[in-house]
C-alpha cells in the first residue's frame, strides 16, 4: 500500500487505524482540525487485516458491530451473515474508508516508536520508525486492545523448522494447511474458530488444550434480507437502545436468580439458548455474573452438551471445562467445534496434565517425553491485551516516566480514557473503560466522540492542553476496581486479569458498571466543562 508524508506539525496525530483511528480521523477533519493517522501495518483494518485465519469472526452480531454515525454508510452497506466473517469486516471497514475517502491521511507502514511530551511547548515529540518526526498537540491513541499477538514462552519455540504462525498474525498469502500435520496452541476464541477449519484441510490437526473454554453454538446464519430492511428503516433508534444498554448490544437482562427457579424451567431456558446460539445466555439470570453457585447451573449445562457430542468419552471429558465459573472468562461461539473432536485425524493433547517441555526441530516434546511432529504450528494463543500496544512504545508524560512505569500496579486512568501526567493524551476503548467487555464498535463511536468533543471544546476555548487530575482518576481507577471486585470475573485467570501474560499485574482493568451508565458518567463531565481535567 503506497504511503504518504507524515506532517510534521498537527494538531491531532491519531495512532492506527482500525475502526477507532478511522472515524477519530474522519470526525476531527469534519470538525476543521489538522489530522493525521499512522498505521503500523501496510493497510487499513486494525485486526481485521491481521487475524485472516481460516474461521475468524466476529461474536457481536453484524448489525450491531458496525459504525452508526453516518446514516448513508448505514443505508449503503448491506451484511450477509449473522455473525459476520472476517473478510467481509474487511470489506465493510474498506468500504467506509473509501466512502469518506480517508486514505490520503493515513501514512502506511509507519510505526509511532516514541512519544514524550515537551511541557514547555506544550507538545507531544513523536518519533516513528520510518524517521518522521512530528510535532502534534493532542494524540489519539487508537492502537487497539488485541493488537499485540502474545507468543507463548516455550523453550525453542521461535526455531520450530516448520512454519509457525500467530493467529493474530495471519500471513497474507495463507497458509498452506492441506494434506499437512497441523498443531494448534491455544483454546480460547481463535483457538476454537480455527480449529474445525483448519481439521477440514490438515492431514492431521493436534490440538493442545490447556484450559477447556466454554463455547456456546454460534448458529450463524445468512440474514434474512426482509430483516436487515426493517433494522435499516429504523437503525438510529435501534441503535439508541445499545448505546444505553450495559453491553452495548440488544441483549435481554434476565431478572430472575438461577437459584430460585426449577431444574425444569432452567434447562428449557438454558435450551433455549443453545439453539438459537450466541452469548445471550450470560445474561439469562440476574446471578451468573456474582453467584458461583447459579453461574455453575449453566456451566453444568454445558458440559452435558459436550458429553452429547462428543463421542469418545475420555476426550468429551477432556473438553468440559472445569475449575473456573461460568461467563468468568470470554465466552466462546463456536461452529462445529466439538463434532469436530469425533474425525479421526484431529487428536486432543491435554497439556495441563502434561505439559510442553520445549520445541525441537518439527516437535513439540512434552515433559512425560511424548512428541508430537508437525509440518505448521498455530498459535492462537491471544494478546497482551490492553496495556501492550501501549507499552510497546517510548511513550514518556510530563516527569520523563514512561506509561508502563506510571500503571506499574495497573492501569491508572480517569474515565479510562486519559492519565494524570500524560497531558492531551487519550485511549480509545481501552483499559478503565468498557472496551472488550462490551460491543467494542458502540464503546468506539462513544470514546471517539467524547474525545474529539473534548480536542475542539479545547481549541474553542483557546486552551492548549488538557490533564487528568490525580485525584479525579484515583477515584475512577478505585471505581473500576470496586465495581469489578465481586463479580466472578475475579476468578478467571483469564486474559482480562492479564494472567496469560507473564509478569503482568493481575487486576481487572474493565470497567463494569454498562456502557449507557458508562456514557451517563462520560455525557456529565464534559456537560460540568470536564470536571476532573485540569485545563489550560
Ligand atoms: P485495532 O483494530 O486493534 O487497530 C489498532 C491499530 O493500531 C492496528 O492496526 C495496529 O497496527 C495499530 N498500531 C498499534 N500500535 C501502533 C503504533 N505504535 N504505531 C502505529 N500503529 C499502531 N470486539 C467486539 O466487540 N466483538 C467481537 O466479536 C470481537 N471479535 C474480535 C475477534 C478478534 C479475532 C479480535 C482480535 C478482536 C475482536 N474484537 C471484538 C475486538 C476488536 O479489537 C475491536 O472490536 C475493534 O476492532 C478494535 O478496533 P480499534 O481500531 O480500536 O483497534
Amino acid at each position: 500500500m503506497a504511503t504518504c508524508t507524515v506532517p510534521t506539525d498537527l494538531d491531532v496525530l491519531v495512532v492506527g487505524a482500525g475502526f477507532s483511528g478511522l472515524y477519530s480521523l474522519h470526525r476531527l477533519r469534519q470538525m476543521g482540525r489538522s489530522v493525521h493517522v499512522v498505521e503500523a501495518d501496510d493497510d487499513l483494518g486494525g485486526v481485521w487485516y491481521r487475524n485472516r485465519y481460516p474461521g475468524a469472526r466476529c461474536d457481536i452480531e453484524s448489525v450491531d458491530y458496525c459504525y452508526s454515525f453516518d446514516d448513508s454508510i448505514v443505508q449503503e452497506w448491506t451484511w450477509t451473515e449473522r455473525y459476520p466473517a472476517q473478510p467481509e469486516i474487511l470489506r465493510y471497514i474498506r468500504f467506509v474508508a473509501n466512502r469518506l475517502a480517508l486514505r490520503p491521511d493515513i501514512s502506511f507502514s509507519t510505526r509511532v516508536v516514541s512519544m514524550h511530551w515537551d511541557v514547555d511547548a506544550a507538545l507531544w515529540r513523536v518519533n516513528t520508525d520510518r524517521g518522521d518526526r512530528i510535532n502534534t498537540r493532542h494524540v489519539i491513541m487508537a492502537s487497539g486492545q488485541l493488537s499485540k499477538p502474545q507468543l507463548p514462552a516455550i523453550e525453542g519455540i521461535a526455531d520450530f523448522a516448520g512454519q509457525l504462525v500467530h493467529t493474530g498474525d495471519w500471513p497474507r498469502d495463507g497458509v498452506e494447511l492441506s494434506g499437512r500435520r497441523v498443531g494448534v496452541i491455544g483454546t480460547g476464541s481463535s483457538g476454537v474458530q480455527t480449529i474445525p477449519q483448519v481439521a477440514k484441510q490438515a492431514a492431521l490437526t493436534t490440538v493442545f488444550q490447556r484450559t477447556a473454554h466454554y463455547a456456546i453454538p454460534a448458529r450463524n446464519q445468512l440474514l434474512d434480507p426482509d430483516y436487515v430492511a426493517d433494522l435499516k428503516s429504523r437503525f438510529q433508534e435501534y441503535r439508541e437502545a445499545a448505546r444505553h444498554h450495559p453491553g452495548g448490544t440488544h441483549r435481554k437482562i434476565g431478572t430472575e436468580s438461577a437459584l430460585d427457579v426449577d431444574p425444569q424451567a432452567l434447562h428449557e431456558t438454558f435450551q433455549r439458548h443453545w439453539e438459537n446460539g450466541g452469548p445471550d445466555i450470560l445474561a439469562a439470570y440476574r446471578d451468573f455474573r456474582f453467584d458461583e453457585q447459579a453461574a455453575e447451573k449453566a456451566g453444568a449445562f454445558v458440559r452435558d452438551r459436550i458429553r452429547d457430542i462428543v463421542e469418545d468419552p475420555e476426550t468429551a471429558e477432556k473438553l468440559c471445562p472445569k475449575g473456573y465459573p461460568f461467563g468468568s472468562k470470554r465466552l466462546v461461539l463456536e461452529i462445529d467445534y466439538y463434532t469436530t473432536f469425533n474425525r479421526p485425524d484431529v487428536d486432543l493433547v491435554d497439556v495441563a496434565a502434561d505439559p510442553i517441555a520445549r520445541v525441537e526441530g518439527r516437535d513439540i516434546v512434552l515433559e512425560s517425553g511424548r512428541r508430537h511432529e508437525l509440518d505448521v504450528l498455530v498459535l492462537a494463543t491471544g494478546f497482551d491485551a490492553l496495556t501492550g500496544p501501549l507499552f510497546a512504545i517510548d511513550l514518556r508524560g510530563k516527569d520523563g516516566r514512561t506509561l508502563e512505569e506510571a500503571w506499574a500496579d495497573g492501569p491508572a486512568t480517569y474515565l479510562g480514557i486519559s492519565t494524570h501526567g500524560f497531558p492531551n493524551l487519550y485511549v480509545v476503548a481501552g483499559a478503565g473503560s468498557p472496551s472488550v467487555i462490551s460491543n467494542v464498535l458502540v464503546s468506539i463511536e462513544q470514546h471517539v466522540e467524547w474525545i474529539t468533543d473534548l480536542v475542539q471544546y479545547l481549541y474553542k476555548n483557546g486552551l492548549d492542553v488538557a490533564e487528568a487530575e490525580l485525584e479525579a482518576q484515583e477515584r475512577w481507577t478505585q471505581e473500576v476496581y470496586d465495581v469489578a471486585a465481586p463479580t466472578l470475573f475475579m476468578q478467571g485467570n483469564s486474559w482480562y486479569l492479564g494472567a496469560n501474560v507473564p509478569g503482568k499485574p493481575r487486576v481487572f482493568a474493565l470497567y463494569l458498571g454498562g456502557v449507557g451508565h458508562y456514557r451517563d458518567i462520560c455525557d456529565r463531565v464534559a456537560a460540568q466543562d470536564y470536571e476532573g481535567f485540569t485545563l489550560s
